[in-house]
Parts: C-alpha cells; sequence; structure tokens
C-alpha cells in the first residue's frame, strides 16, 4: 500500500501542477518551459495512475511493481478479488493507453503520406517550400521525416517579401523543433476521452504555446512586426483551415499571439514555475522510480 499511496500523492501534485498551468499567466512569456513543464506532468499523471492501480493491486506480494508483475504467473492465487481487479485495470489501462497512443501516430502518418502523395501532383518548388497554386492563402509545415513548408500563391500574393520570409521561418521552426512530437500525445489522449472538456482545454494551451515558440524562432529572425502584420493579414483574409497531420501558421487564437508579438510580455520566470518545475520532476521519478525499487 506505500507503492500506491506515493502513486497517489505524485498524481495528485502533477494534477495540481497541470491545473496551476492552465491558470498561469506566464507561461505565453516562456512558452518553451512551459511546454516541458507540461510534457513532465503529462507523462507523471499517466505512469502515477497505473502505477497507483498496479501498487495497490500488487500490495500483498511486497516488491517493486516491475519484479512484483514478472511474480505475478506464478503467484496468481494469493491475490483476492480486489488486489486481482486493480491489477487487471492497472494492465488494461496501460494497453489502452498504448494502443491509443500507436494507433493515433499511424493514423496521423498515413494522412501525412496521402498528403505528400497529393503534393507531389500539385505543388511545384519555389524557393525553400512548395508553392500550390490556389488562391486561398494558406501556410503549413507538413512534418516527418522529411518535413515539406506548404504555401499558397494565394498568400504569396497576399503577404510582402519581409511577411513571407517570416511566415516561412516560423513553418521551418515547427519542423525543426518537431513540435508535431510535442502535441502528439496530448491530442491522442483527446482521442481517448473526446468529450472531456479540461483535455481540449489542456490541448488547445499546449497548441498554442507551440505556436508561440515558433512564432519567437520567426521573430529572432526577422523581427516580430513582419510575422505579427502577416498573421493579421491572414486573419482578416480569413485563414484557409489546415490538411490532417500539418501545422500552419494562422489556426490557433492568432489575435493573443498578434498581441504577443507587438507588446511582448517581460515577466520573468515566476518562483512559482520554478517550484512547479521542481515538484513536477520529483514527482515523476518517484512514480517512475517505484516500478522498479522493491518495497
Ligand atoms: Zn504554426
Amino acid at each position: 500500500m506505500i507503492l500506491a499511496g506515493h502513486q497517489i500523492a505524485a498524481c495528485a501534485l502533477a494534477a495540481i501542477v497541470a491545473l496551476w498551468l492552465l491558470h498561469s499567466c506566464w507561461t505565453h512569456a516562456h512558452p518553451r518551459i512551459a511546454l516541458i513543464l507540461w510534457q513532465i506532468t503529462g507523462l507523471t499523471l499517466v505512469v502515477s495512475t497505473i502505477g497507483m492501480l498496479l501498487g495497490f493491486g500488487l500490495a500483498p506480494y511486497r516488491r517493486g511493481l516491475v519484479p512484483a508483475l514478472l511474480d505475478l504467473p506464478g503467484r496468481l492465487h494469493e491475490l483476492d478479488t480486489w488486489h486481482l481487479v486493480a491489477v487487471a485495470a492497472g494492465l488494461l489501462l496501460a494497453g489502452w493507453l498504448l494502443v491509443n497512443q500507436l494507433l493515433c501516430l499511424l493514423s496521423t502518418a498515413r494522412a501525412r503520406a496521402r498528403h505528400r502523395l497529393l503534393l507531389q501532383l500539385v505543388a511545384s518548388p519555389g524557393g525553400d517550400a512548395l508553392v500550390v497554386d490556389h488562391p486561398v492563402a494558406v501556410a503549413y509545415c507538413l512534418p516527418g521525416r522529411n518535413p515539406r513548408i506548404v504555401v499558397s500563391a494565394g498568400a504569396r500574393r497576399l503577404l510582402t517579401d519581409a511577411e513571407l520570409g517570416a511566415v516561412l521561418a516560423h513553418e521551418r521552426a515547427h519542423a525543426r523543433e518537431r513540435h508535431h512530437l510535442v502535441v502528439a500525445p496530448f491530442q491522442a489522449l483527446r482521442r481517448l476521452v473526446p468529450g472531456s472538456t479540461v483535455l481540449t482545454r489542456v490541448c488547445a494551451a499546449i497548441e498554442l504555446l507551440v505556436e508561440m515558440c515558433a512564432d519567437d524562432r520567426a521573430a529572432h529572425q526577422h523581427g516580430r512586426e513582419p510575422l505579427a502584420s502577416a498573421l493579421e493579414r491572414f486573419h482578416a483574409n480569413g485563414f484557409g483551415g489546415t490538411p490532417a497531420g500539418a501545422l500552419a501558421v494562422a489556426d490557433t487564437p492568432v489575435l493573443a499571439r498578434i498581441r504577443r508579438l507587438r507588446r511582448p510580455d517581460r515577466i520573468g520566470l515566476p518562483l512559482a514555475g520554478m517550484m512547479a518545475y521542481a515538484l513536477a520532476i520529483s514527482a515523476l521519478v518517484t512514480s517512475a522510480s517505484l516500478f522498479a525499487v522493491p518495497l
């Protein structure tokens, strides 16, 4: 039961950090740090929830979770019904989450492969991006092992050279920093529980932070104003949407990003942020190490 108790504490701690992150203002001033904190917190919540169930179910063995799981086939008769139900729930949850993540990765990879094929047919090279001859203004990054930056003829007409340069830098930042891998686990969780308001809000917050990271990279190379005015033009023109599996320049709350680019917050990382970092890391280490250490 001590193992389950530690996992409950780690899970509660991660939930508090997640709720605090959802309601914090400093995250927009430090999107990279906030994203790492979200990843640690999300992983802790998953690991500790599974650990909680297995910790309770395998408590009679009085061993670490992994050694106890290895003992399970030969010592199944030592567990009563409640402990068996908890072990089964823990294993099913772990399997369910793993299969869901794999299925989401596969379906996204398939959508991207289809889109890549389509681009071969309709797009033509234009500098370091592919140009689609379409009047609607769009720009997006199709991530993967060979990422593609795509811009429409409408976007090239809409934007000045400086704005287009900033937009392409934004898309290149998505590809280089592999932002699709940051958002994918959270999007998979949202698909698993589609009605969850909290997960929808978490995904929206993470997608916005990813956009802000790419904005910062583009602003560093081209200045803040060209990207801000490009986003403004996209917004005024009505953004043309994003294909499945792609990361676009302007499909998240654009006005907040324009405001941030023009009036950047100069908030330092608050003390509470550093404490949350330390707490989240210790919760994850505690939760994960309980799988190996003996009781
Ligand atoms: Zn973007």
